[in-house]
């Protein structure tokens, strides 16, 4: 029975020895390791634009698809350029848009902002009491940039107009209830929305990203807005690193499935349409052309974010005008 014991002891011993060799070498393999992970967890840039996998929602980028192939590329305003835009909407609420504005001029992205009225505007701020529908329903804002691609110059894009809708009031939530933004969350809405208008499309999922779809970090935003505090918005920044129209790829589709886009092209040529303009959005993306009457032919996109995984699901669906122009 002792001797069972002994055996037993002996053995649990033994157990406990391997366990101490077993941590001893655990400990030591951290110690290695720990600077390694620790070194690339450091060097590895979070805010390389360039280096977005695919179905990274860190940015959604514009897509053209043309040729049976679609590009997908950056698009943002001209570097030294002068942006005009001008804000409707009740006073006090101006004041706050000028604030979020003048946030992103001292990012010093290499762009000028100066108010103007709406006819000379590049950024439309229009502020309602809401609430505003975007691609997730009823939101307190949405922002549409106009890419414009052009023919001569290897169809470079460049942003030529971004309309901005602010809603001063929350959208209604389960119950029916609607509520006025504070100052913070409706400043922090216009920086955001600003954001868009300056050619960061979809929502980052990164930490520190200033574009984010998160309403806490929107109204911190906000807050350090109105206290006139720095904001770091390293997309926005990345963005106007990149030199001018940077295509990022070109992928293959069928010949068929960008028909509908050739054919507007060719239309565009003949009858004198300004375009094309791309719009891109989380959900769907859209390519138009302006008559001189102001009227636009657009071919809608929609999935754009699985696209550029699959592109030979690229559907185009013509608008009615587009439809009827196409058909005759
Ligand atoms: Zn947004």
């Amino acid at each position: 029975m002792l001797a069972h014991k002994e055996i037993q002891k002996g053995a649990l011993l033994r157990k406990e020895g391997g366990f101490r060799r077993r941590c001893f070498f655990s400990w030591v393999l951290s110690v290695l390791l720990f600077p390694a992970l620790l070194f690339l967890v450091s060097c590895q840039s979070p805010w390389n634009l360039e280096g977005a996998r695919a179905g990274d929602w860190s940015a959604q980028l514009y897509l053209f698809p043309r040729a049976g192939s679609i590009r997908e590329f950056y698009c943002r305003w001209e570097k030294g350029s002068v942006v005009n835009f001008s804000i409707s909407g009740p006073p006090r609420s101006k004041s706050f848009v000028r604030g979020a504005i003048k946030a992103w001029g001292d990012l010093e992205l290499g762009i000028y902002f100066n108010e103007t009225s709406k006819f000379e505007a590049m950024i439309q701020v229009n502020v309602s009491e809401g609430p505003i529908m975007n691609a997730q329903g009823p939101g307190s804002g949405r922002t549409i940039a106009d890419c414009y691609l052009d023919e001569e110059d290897s169809w470079k894009g460049e942003l030529r107009f971004a309309r901005v809708d602010l809603a001063l009031n929350t959208p209604k939530d389960v119950r029916g209830n609607t509520r006025k933004l504070t100052d913070e969350e409706f400043t922090g809405s216009a920086f955001h929305e600003l954001g868009h208008a300056l050619g960061y499309q979809g929502h980052s999922v990164r930490r520190g990203a200033a574009i984010v779809r998160d309403r806490f970090v929107s109204k911190l935003l906000g807050r350090r807005v109105l206290a006139t505090q720095k904001i770091s918005a390293p997309g926005v920044k990345e963005l106007y690193r990149l030199p001018a129209g940077r295509v990022k790829r070109t992928l293959r589709t069928q010949q068929w499935r960008t028909g509908v886009i050739d054919k507007m092209l060719e239309i565009a040529d003949r009858s004198g349409l300004k375009g094309p303009f791309v719009q891109v959005g989380d959900k769907g993306g859209r390519v138009f052309w302006r008559s001189e009457d102001a009227r636009e032919y657009g071919v809608r996109i929609p999935q754009v974010g699985d696209l550029m995984r699959n592109p030979n699901k690229l559907l185009l669906i013509p608008e009615k005008q587009t439809r009827i122009l196409l058909n005759n």
